[in-house]
């Protein structure tokens, strides 16, 4: 059902001031307001206190800090997509424009907008506008379908989605509209009746958001983490603690004005936003230059053209990048970033030489809060070797054995985390929370670490169920679950497959029903129909007659590993 066109009205200011700002007010009274208002649970008054005493927590919104960055220098270029060069005084005049028309469309403080888009410049205007307004800007990966999207649509009770028309073969405004969520927002040429285009909402405005910022302590943005089989865990990041995260990667990276950032990653992620990404330069003054595709022969003309000098990538990324570097000039590449999956030491070792003479930098974050990074003057020995150490003086991370005892110093444990960057539970998510956070607000990050010397942490597994595809994230309950709808599976277990390009690759392992045949391409048309998007779909089909289980009774996955 098509609902009525959204009508753009740019109301006057004063019609969508907040009334309910915190500024000012003990952290502890604003936080109980929202923790009963939203779901969101606090950090301790007491460690709260120690962070804004360390200057850790600013009490500002993260919008002003880009604000500050378009006062210094309006005129700088901040955003390069194709042809399209935009200076800081146009980029806050778009953001704030838009800010205003959101909340013509009775979006306001506190209200999520989901943002799927590629990586064009409407996706940095629109984050830029909720940061400004106070709305939530979750970014969506474009591959998300049906499932994913009406998963955080309902989780966050967003109140817009902002889609291409159509993007790679796919009807993005066709299916926003089959979903349950009051505006469609439409980037690109074919704006349908119902939908809000926007190109319209982004045309610059004379209005100022300047007088009436976000309180620090207010939640700026969901930072997405991993799908479960039911609703999906949304990670509320603040005002205070993300801004906190991006300035601490700013002073490490060593961002400035003359930073030329390459956007390759989807901005559907964390990483490229905030790391300190497409975030961190803009409060650095610097330029972003967005890439439509991470493929070496789009990105190193970019490259070149640009005279980029950092960007950050997936070890799968950086392995094509490795083999097609030839004579590509990549003189300009200060900083090369790869994380969010493993990146084995021989390909660490080969990035300086080909990408350009790049230092590189390990990084091992999560939406969760805790980043690690190698620093630009460690030795080689730890920037190949070892993820990096977390970036704030204030981090606190344990290594813990099953029983949640420490373990002796350089043996494999579960690794534990809590700090000014680590939120204290996901939105709205109890039953979670109190599996995930093991009590005074450890939050357990599944991953199996060694600290090292000096303080490094090697990621050498992980306990958690996830397959960890090219840095994309999997569930393998989610696929088990789907793929158990199939009447011809009577049970599946999705394991991670080794692969050479990816890092991992999944396999899923059935057991068929009585007379029935299990294929793999009907499994994958199956789960494509059930609206799951494409990259969790498994790859490999094993048939077995039962599956392993271990002393407990459950699936034991890891000799189904074994057996791969
Ligand atoms: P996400 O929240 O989607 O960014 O996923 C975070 C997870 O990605 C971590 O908990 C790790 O399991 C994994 N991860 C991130 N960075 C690295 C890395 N450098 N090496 C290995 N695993 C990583």
């Amino acid at each position: 059902m098509r609902r009525g066109r959204s009508a753009l009205v740019t109301p006057p200011q004063t019609a969508f001031r907040k009334t309910t700002g915190a500024l000012g007010r003990p952290y502890a009274a604003a936080m109980t307001e929202l923790s009963t208002m939203s779901g969101f649970v606090p950090w301790p008054a007491e460690a709260a206190a120690r962070y804004v005493a360390a200057g850790y927590w600013e009490g500002r919104a993260i919008g002003s800090h880009i604000a500050d960055s378009a006062r210094a220098r309006p005129d700088a270029v901040c955003l390069v997509d194709g042809p399209m060069r935009m200076t800081y005084g146009e980029l806050m005049a778009r953001a704030d424009g838009a800010a205003a028309r959101l909340a013509g469309l009775g979006i306001g403080a506190g209200d999520p907008v989901v943002i799927q888009l590629p990586n064009r410049w409407e996706h940095t205007v629109l984050t830029v506008a909720c940061f400004r307004l106070g709305a939530l800007p979750v970014w969506t990966m474009p591959q998300h379908r049906e499932h994913e999207l009406a998963g955080v649509l309902g989780h966050t009770g967003a109140r817009a989605i902002v889609v291409p028309d159509v993007y790679k073969g796919f009807d993005h405004q066709e299916l926003a509209h089959s979903l349950d969520v009051p505006h469609v927002l439409v980037a690109g040429s074919e704006v349908r009746a119902g939908s809000v285009s926007v190109a319209e909402l982004c045309a610059p405005g004379d209005v100022s958001f300047d007088a009436d910022p976000p309180d620090g302590t207010h939640i700026a943005t969901f930072l997405l983490s991993g799908g479960t089989t039911g609703l999906p865990k949304l990670a509320p990041r603040t005002h205070n603690d993300l801004s906190y995260s991006v300035k601490r990667m700013v002073e490490l990276c060593g961002f400035g004005p003359e930073t030329v950032y390459l956007a390759v990653l989807p901005l559907g992620h964390g990483f490229v936003n905030t790391g300190p990404g497409v975030l961190g330069t803009l409060i650095a003054g610097g330029r972003v230059v967005l890439s439509p595709s991470p493929a070496p022969e789009v990105a190193f003309p970019l490259i070149a053209r640009e005279r980029v000098t950092a960007t950050s990538t997936v070890p799968a990324i950086v392995q094509r990048w490795l083999a097609h570097a030839g004579d590509a000039d990549l003189s300009s590449l200060r900083l090369v970033q790869v994380g969010a999956a493993r990146l084995a030491p021989e390909v660490a070792a080969r990035i300086r030489p080909s990408l350009g003479g790049a230092q590189l930098q390990q990084i091992f974050g999560m939406a969760e809060g805790l980043v690690c990074v190698t620093r630009l003057d460690d030795p080689d020995k730890i920037v190949h070797h070892t993820q990096g150490r977390p970036i704030s003086p204030a981090d606190e991370i344990r290594v813990v054995d099953e029983a949640g005892a420490p373990v002796a110093p350089g043996s494999p444990g579960l690794l534990l985390a809590r700090g000014p960057c680590t939120p204290r539970g996901y939105y709205g998510s109890p039953e979670i929370n109190a599996r995930a956070y093991v009590g005074d607000g450890w939050y357990n990050t599944g991953d199996v670490v060694r600290q090292v010397a000096g303080g490094n942490l090697v990621v050498v597994g992980r306990e958690k169920d996830v397959v960890n595809r090219g840095g994309e994230k999997i569930t393998a309950e989610e696929v088990e679950t789907f793929a158990l709808r199939l009447p011809s599976v009577a049970q599946a277990a999705v394991v991670a497959m080794p692969d050479h390009d990816l890092g991992e690759r999944i396999c899923l392992f059935a057991v068929a029903t009585p007379g029935e045949t299990v294929r793999l391409p009907d499994i994958r048309a199956s789960l494509l129909a059930s609206g799951l998007a494409r990259f969790k779909l498994p790859e490999r089909l094993i048939v077995v007659d039962t599956l392993p289980l271990t002393g407990v009774g459950k699936v034991d996955k890891k000799a189904l590993r074994g057996r791969l």
